[in-house]
């Protein structure tokens, strides 16, 4: 199985990339984000709360998010990898998810970073913010609040991963095909290699 951490601020563009690389690698795309907004426009319990705090920019307890990560592996169990993204967002999720996916006999293949600066963070939040309907893109204050939280809370989950040989950086900032290029250079380098036999296959269709 090929399973990629996809990790970066709000707005370093996981979203855009997750797209991209389910469709060429036939991942599942599990976002944590995502799945909370499913809980809030259902109208869930568990959407009501959580509402508040991603309102406030906040994270929601570790225990809500890896159980509904546990619920979507199970659902999933003839996927051929998983992207995670924004997610893991502390250590203790990280710890979690090494041990959900040996249950299920693999782990995580790599986590990829995307580095993009704050002030760009927040253009680019206030623009998605204009259609996205989301109100914690629509209000600077909670944007700088997700920002900070990220630094404070999430990046060290990067040295987690890192540790383990898994960590890889790369410049937020270019061209959405670059990036992308960049990113499956380095899944090409994980993936096994019918997987990436078969993506080249693909791309010499598509030339
Ligand atoms: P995102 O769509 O990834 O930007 O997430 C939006 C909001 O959902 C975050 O600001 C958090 O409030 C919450 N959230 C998403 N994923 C997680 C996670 N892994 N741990 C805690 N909170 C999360």
């Amino acid at each position: 199985m090929l399973n990629l951490v996809l990790f970066g601020p709000p707005g370093a563009g996981k979203g855009t990339q997750s797209q991209k690389l389910i469709a060429q690698y036939n991942l599942v795309h599990l976002s944590t984000g995502d799945l909370l907004r499913a809980q809030i426009a259902q109208g869930t319990e568990l959407g009501l709360r959580a509402k508040k705090l991603m309102d406030e920019g906040l994270l929601v307890p570790d225990e809500v998010v890896i159980g509904m990560i546990d619920h979507a592996l199970k659902n999933n169990k003839q996927a051929a990898g998983f992207i995670f993204d924004g997610f893991p967002r502390t250590v203790p999720q990280a710890e979690s998810l090494d041990q959900l996916l040996s249950i299920h006999d693999t782990g995580v293949s790599c986590m990829v970073a995307l580095e993009v600066a704050e002030e760009e963070l927040v253009k680019r939040l206030l623009e998605r913010g204009k259609t996205s309907g989301r109100p914690d893109d629509q209000d600077e204050t909670k944007i700088r609040k997700r920002v900070t939280v990220y630094n404070t809370e999430t990046a060290q989950v990067a040295g987690y991963y890192a540790q383990q040989g898994k960590f890889h950086s790369l410049n937020g900032i270019g061209a959405i095909e670059d990036i992308y290029g960049q990113i499956c250079a380095i899944l090409d380098k994980h993936q096994p290699a019918t997987a990436q036999d078969s993506r080249q296959a693909t791309d010499e269709v598509k030339a």
